[in-house]
């Protein structure tokens, strides 16, 4: 598209562009430069925008990760991980079309093959986490910025879109009204406000389902508070798994191994964050202090530490002895009042199975959502292309990341959804300008 075919000028700027990116994220950067990259290789001139609510692009990418960004998770492209997501369906029809768009000879990954594009030297840790070598998320935006400044796209920052207007006929432009009234106007939208913003934002006809935080910290039951504000700013590693009471039946629904950090409200830590996208109120989360998966196993590891201490003191271990080098002393002394035993006691290995593998907490619901990685909600997927991102009832318009109702656990799942597509809605959306632009000429819509 020739931009002056129609043009706005505020405050000086030329508000009309090909392609309008809506939020700077993970998703928005990748979108921006997929989108320039293909019009390079076309040959064809672009004018990719992005519009940033925030004062500089990336900024919730710095947070990843603790700061170090946890950018991708190599399990995701072996397959079977796919299913961790939500709408998993959709997100694996995604993958493949991502597949297919950017063949990669070396690589099974066209993710990973972008970033090491664009530069970025990598490192991969347990469970397939990929960060950055430099360990800091801050590198990470330096490749997608430096990337996107490259080919020419365009960063709006302090700029926040209030409402998308879909264009009253297809050879018109979109209009990206914004919150201080001014306006853009754009032949394609990529939305990539990421899932907080989404309900914020008027689109074209189109309604989000309702946001909830997720990927957070559980509270429980008042009832269990006084165990973990007892032990508030403790530390274990431990078992922990998610039971649901089901026509009073205890039904096991998920189990994640890892360390779970005690506060007064409740459980923290990856493991149980990952829990708390299947979790509802009065659901059990129950702790196994051994780290053992296999109760049986459990239960033999305990008895068989019971006759090694009951064989080097000569007698049989009182619960202070049996849990002393096995955990922490503030941990014995909170279950031992929890469960009304004294530490000098006689141990009872059936006693101990219950207080160290059976630990149950009742899930009140999500902890402080301050905290919470995910938002989830949004578009839902059917409403969209999985090859595209594009809506399959307003051409032109494309979602991409966490404005889309997909979700998955920690460990880099999210920002590669974020990342992937992103790449195919920028992809889709150059092809979709060119087409235009080759088939119609687009006009002025009118002043204001
Ligand atoms: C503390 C924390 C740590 C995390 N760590 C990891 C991790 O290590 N690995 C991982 O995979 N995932 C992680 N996540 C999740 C991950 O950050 C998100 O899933 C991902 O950033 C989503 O990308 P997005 O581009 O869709 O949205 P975002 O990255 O949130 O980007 C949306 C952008 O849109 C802008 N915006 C919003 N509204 C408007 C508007 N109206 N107009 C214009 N611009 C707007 C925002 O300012 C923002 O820049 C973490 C999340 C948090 C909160």
């Amino acid at each position: 598209m020739k931009q002056e075919r129609f043009s706005f000028i505020i405050s000086g700027m030329n508000t009309t562009c090909d392609i309008a990116i809506v939020g700077a994220g993970a998703a928005g950067l990748a979108a921006a430069i997929s989108a320039a990259q293909a019009a390079r290789k076309a040959e064809a001139q672009l004018r990719v925008v992005m519009l940033e609510a925030s004062d500089r692009v990336g900024r919730s990418i710095l947070k990843t990760g603790n700061g170090r960004c946890n950018f991708s998770n190599a399990d995701i492209a072996e397959g079977p991980a796919v299913a961790n997501y939500r709408n998993a369906g959709f997100v694996w029809a995604a993958f493949e079309a991502l597949n297919r768009a950017f063949p990669e000879p070396d690589f099974n990954d066209p993710v990973l093959a972008f970033f090491e594009d664009a530069g970025l030297e990598w490192r991969q840790e347990d469970d397939g986490r990929r960060y950055p070598l430099s360990n800091k998320a801050s590198t990470v935006l330096d490749v997608l910025r430096a990337e996107a400044a490259r080919l020419g796209v365009e960063e709006v920052c302090d700029t926040r879109v209030a409402a998308i207007e879909a264009p009253v006929d297809p050879d018109k432009p979109f209009t990206l009204r914004l919150a201080d009234g001014q306006f853009w106007r754009a032949a394609a939208v990529i939305v990539a406000c990421g899932g907080a913003a989404v309900e914020h934002i008027e689109l074209a006809n189109m309604r989000p389902e309702a946001v909830q935080p997720i990927l957070g910290p559980l509270a429980v039951a008042s009832a269990d508070q006084a165990f973990t504000r007892e032990l508030d700013n403790i530390r274990v590693r431990c078992c922990v798994s998610l039971f649901r009471d089901e026509a009073g039946e205890l039904i096991h629904k998920h189990t994640e191994s890892g360390e779970l950090l005690f506060r007064p409200y409740g459980v923290s830590g990856i493991c149980v964050f990952n829990l708390s996208r299947l979790a509802q109120a009065g659901d059990y989360v129950q702790i196994n202090f051994l780290q053992m998966g296999d109760l049986d196993h459990s239960h033999d590891y305990l008895k068989s530490r019971f006759a090694g201490l009951t064989e080097h003191l000569g007698q049989a271990p009182t619960y202070e002895q049996f849990m002393r080098g096995l955990v922490v002393p503030r941990l014995t002394d909170a279950v031992l009042k929890r469960a009304g035993c004294n530490a000098q006691d006689t141990a009872d290995v059936e006693k101990l199975f219950q207080i160290l593998c059976l630990c149950s907490l009742e899930v009140a619901g999500m902890g402080p959502t301050d905290v919470c990685q995910v938002q989830r909600g949004g578009y839902a997927p059917n409403q969209f292309d999985a090859a595209t991102m594009q809506s399959r009832v307003q051409p032109g318009l494309y979602v991409a990341g966490e404005a889309l109702d997909v979700d998955g656990p920690c460990g880099g799942y999210n920002l590669h959804w974020a990342w992937a597509s992103g790449l195919l809605a920028g992809h889709a959306a150059q092809a979709y300008v060119n087409a235009l632009s080759s088939s119609q000429t687009l006009s002025h819509v009118g002043t204001e």
